[in-house]
């Protein structure tokens, strides 16, 4: 499988923001969102068999193992390092960007899913797979990176119009107006968690952190 880059750091995003975790970012994504602070993953990488894979993220002797990438699901050998993980004893969160089917993956108390419903400020929300949210658990996340009014009044009508049983995240759009994210989360009352990227806050855009 390819890997673009595996490092060490605390969970930037979403509910286990601030959990030390491994990361193991994949390489190669079927989207290409406008503001994606990722490219570097569209094509860089190594080739890695999922054995030696295993192997390298157990020397790092990490509790939680973050499969991110990219889209970490468009790699059929994904789902054999995540069921090789569970069975170390690892906790695995698999950031997804909502685009792929998820229902090939096993459901366990030990695997988190992060799926991302992407908004129109990333011109890809028409990829957006809604099925997916059928297959999520008590664990597993939502997450809108919202840019502006228009990615707000989006998210707010998917919300009312779906069935989404899980925490909701939205992430301010990294160099967007926060406070102003949070007083129209407040004014219409929602029920969601607004959470910045922690990372970026810490060590700015640089990458492998
Ligand atoms: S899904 Fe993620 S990695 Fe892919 S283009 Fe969008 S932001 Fe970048």
């Amino acid at each position: 499988m390819k890997v673009n880059e595996i490092f060490k750091s605390i969970q930037g995003e979403g509910i286990y923001i601030g959990t030390p975790m491994l990361f193991v970012r994949l390489t190669g994504c079927n989207l290409r969102c406008k503001w994606c602070d990722t490219k570097y993953a569209y094509t860089e990488g190594e080739e890695w068999k999922p054995e030696d894979l295993l192997k390298k993220i157990e020397r790092e002797s990490m509790e939680w193992v973050c499969i991110t990438g990219g889209e970490p699901l468009i790699q059929d050998e994904t789902y054999l390092l995540v069921d090789a993980l569970l069975r170390k004893g690892h906790k695995v969160l698999i950031e997804t960007n909502g685009s792929v089917d998820i229902s090939k993956l096993p459901t366990e108390e030990n695997l988190v899913v992060s799926l991302d419903i992407k908004t129109p400020s990333s011109g890809m929300h028409t990829f957006n797979q809604f099925k997916n949210l059928d297959y999520l658990g008590p664990n597993d996340y939502v997450k809108f990176v919202i840019a502006d009014e228009t990615d707000f009044e989006y998210a707010v009508k998917i919300i009312n119009t779906r069935d989404i049983k899980t925490e909701i995240v939205f992430q301010p759009l990294w160099g967007t107006d926060m406070e102003k994210l949070v007083k129209m989360v407040l004014d219409a009352n929602l029920n969601v968690r607004v959470l910045p990227q922690l990372h970026k806050i810490i060590w700015g855009e640089r990458r492998g952190v």
